[in-house]
């Protein structure tokens, strides 16, 4: 049986996790931590409710382990670089790693998400597969496997469309593909290095939706002023329905991103621009999915009742959209 190579958590990440969150190779997160408060967290839970059924807070938590690489040094990572390039990894059989993770589920009623975390976990996409194998035959079936895609990984591992469509022949899985800029600038400036582009990303995600894989799109720190005609070309690409899956995240102000920014000589400002950004941010996306349930949809409410059914979980936690919501969808744009 093959082997991933597991990182165990970094010295300052450590710092940024909850002491009952952290066993071992593994630890649990939450995508947001009350429903009413989800702004700029991790949708994971609201598209696994779509996709699977029950109510998003039953797939709020994740068994996280973080795998070894990266090609990227995002100024605004949550992880020790330590525990991206560092050597202190495990390797540990993928049959060992799926048993450990059992156990800790078995154990705790809140997890029935099993997440492949990086660095890239995607640099190991021959072995996904197997793990989602190795899940469905040890008593796993009915627990998401989730991962993530920067979109570089195809430019580096040669087979690897092929080895993501025999992950899509696993029916309980829903992985993360992470744009990491709007525009080239903004795309270097997120990940601070040369040696990849966006255009080559896009170019990769077009490959990787025709595997048939369930996704949804994350965005962190976009250049405002190229947002609106990014999404514009995102829905050229995916279509309408793919596109509104897209999550906008907020940089988060934990103690790995300080560290980073104090030992760039960068102050708290950066994050403070950050956080501006994802204001304007946020405003530009929700205006856009809006916009587009109207071109896509001039008669009927059913697309962005979809959408807002979402925002109402959120809210609300409610569990349909009335009609006085989607009267107001129409005024919207009168
Ligand atoms: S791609 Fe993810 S793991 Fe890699 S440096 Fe960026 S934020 Fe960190």
């Amino acid at each position: 049986m093959s082997t991933l190579p597991v990182m165990p958590i970094g010295p300052v990440q450590m710092t940024d996790i909850r002491d009952e969150h952290k066993c071992g190779c593994f630890r649990i997160c939450a995508s947001y931590k009350s429903p009413a408060k989800v702004r700029g967290f991790d949708r994971f839970p609201f598209f696994a409710a779509e996709l699977f059924g029950r109510d998003p807070d039953y797939w709020n938590y994740h068994l996280i382990v973080q795998l070894k690489g990266c090609p990227f040094r995002c100024i605004y990572c949550y992880v020790d670089d330590a525990g991206i390039r560092g050597h202190d990894e495990v390797n540990l059989e993928i049959g060992d790693l799926v048993r450990g993770a059992k156990q800790i589920m078995d154990r705790d009623d809140r997890l029935h998400v099993f997440h492949l975390m990086g660095g890239a976990p995607a640099l190991h996409i021959q072995k996904w597969a197997e793990v989602a194998r190795t899940m469905s035959a040890g008593g796993m079936s009915d627990v998401i496997f989730h991962s993530d895609i920067v979109l570089v990984e195809p430019s580096i591992i040669p087979d690897f469309v092929p080895s993501l469509q025999k992950l899509a022949t696993y029916p309980n899985h829903l992985i993360a593909i992470c744009i990491k800029g709007v525009t080239e600038a903004n795309f270097r400036e997120n990940v601070r290095t040369d040696a990849f582009s966006l255009a080559e990303c896009l170019e990769n995600l077009h490959d990787i939706v025709r595997t048939g894989i369930k996704y949804y799109i994350t965005l962190i720190n976009p250049d405002t002023s190229a947002l609106p005609s990014f999404l514009n070309h995102l829905t050229d690409l995916l279509g309408w329905e793919n596109a509104q899956r897209i999550q906008l995240l907020r940089v988060r102000p934990y103690n790995v991103t300080r560290q980073r920014l104090l030992e760039l000589d960068a102050s708290d400002s950066v994050l403070a621009l950050m956080d501006h950004r994802f204001a304007a941010a946020e405003q530009i996306v929700d205006r856009f999915t809006r916009h587009r349930h109207i071109s896509s949809c001039p008669t009927s409410c059913g697309d962005w009742g979809r959408w807002k059914t979402s925002d109402q979980k959120e809210n609300r936690h409610a569990a349909q959209i009335d009609s006085a919501e989607t009267a107001r969808c129409s005024e919207y744009w009168r």
